[in-house]
């Protein structure tokens, strides 16, 4: 099966259509889910859900979808809803002129922790803005960033797992990285020893393909950063291939730090 982007849903946009984010309170049980989207079926066309658990007994259920007849109402879906024994509370949020924002959630959590959404390109060129404002400043500037949020998120998984087991499964503990769009990680062939390459596909920080950059300093930093979480060692880390330089994929070589 081909793997493909995750769909989040913070806004939709369908000209013309009558569009309505459901959102159910429904007890965490088995069946419940399908009892829902069986009520759900024969009046609206989802385009996206999420399922979670809340971990109190209950879960949310949340869809947008289009309604499949022009007389439907943010009222008679709500009603529908809780005609279930599973819903123990329903909100129905219309949009509004073929737009249909998020109205519930208050935010992301991952892990328990506080989450948040960028467009790859907005981040991309906000990065460009640092680098033509600061120059060479400016990359050593987003290096310490990525370097900063890779030893946390490295230092995360140490917490949860133990060094050990985190050094024993990080391939499988990479997809975390793709998963969250930021590129898909690949270890290369070490050209030596004591070195290690690893290679970024579709790296965020090449969205901007027209970018004054010529290297990928935070991931660069965050790469280092989170070998030194996860690992121990102090590395040095060298961009020898990069999308924005017309390579196709970011290749990072990594040595001992001298
Ligand atoms: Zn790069």
């Amino acid at each position: 099966m081909d793997h493909v982007a995750r769909r989040v849903f913070p806004y939709y946009f369908a000209p013309g259509k009558k569009l309505f984010q459901i959102v159910v309170k429904m007890s965490d049980e088995p069946g419940s889910l399908g009892l829902i989207l069986s009520l759900l079926g024969s009046r609206v066309n989802l385009i996206g859900t999420d399922t979670y658990t809340m971990r109190d007994g209950t879960a949310i259920f949340s869809a947008f979808s289009e309604a499949l007849s022009t007389e439907e109402t943010p009222e008679k879906l709500q009603g529908l809803v809780m005609s279930s024994k599973a819903a123990l509370a329903c909100e129905v949020i219309e949009g509004r002129d073929g737009m249909l924002v998020d109205a519930f959630h208050t935010g992301l959590e991952a892990n328990g922790e506080g989450t948040m959404l960028f467009r790859r390109i907005a981040l991309a060129r906000m990065l460009d803005r640092t680098h033509n404002l600061l120059g060479s400043g400016g990359d050593f500037l987003l290096y310490e960033e990525g370097f900063a949020i890779g030893k946390a998120n490295g230092e995360d998984f140490v917490k949860m797992l133990g060094r050990e087991k985190v050094n024993e499964i990080i391939g499988y503990l990479r997809n975390d990285i793709s998963a969250q769009g930021w590129g898909r990680v690949a270890v290369g062939e070490a050209p030596q020893a004591d070195s290690s390459t690893i290679i970024i596909y579709d790296c965020f920080e090449c969205s901007e393909k027209s970018s004054s950059r010529t290297g990928c300093h935070f991931f660069r930093g965050y790469i280092v950063g989170s070998r030194l979480a996860t690992t121990g060692q102090e590395l040095s880390a060298e961009e020898v291939r990069c999308t924005l330089k017309g390579d196709k994929v970011c290749e990072f070589l990594l040595t001992p730090k001298k």
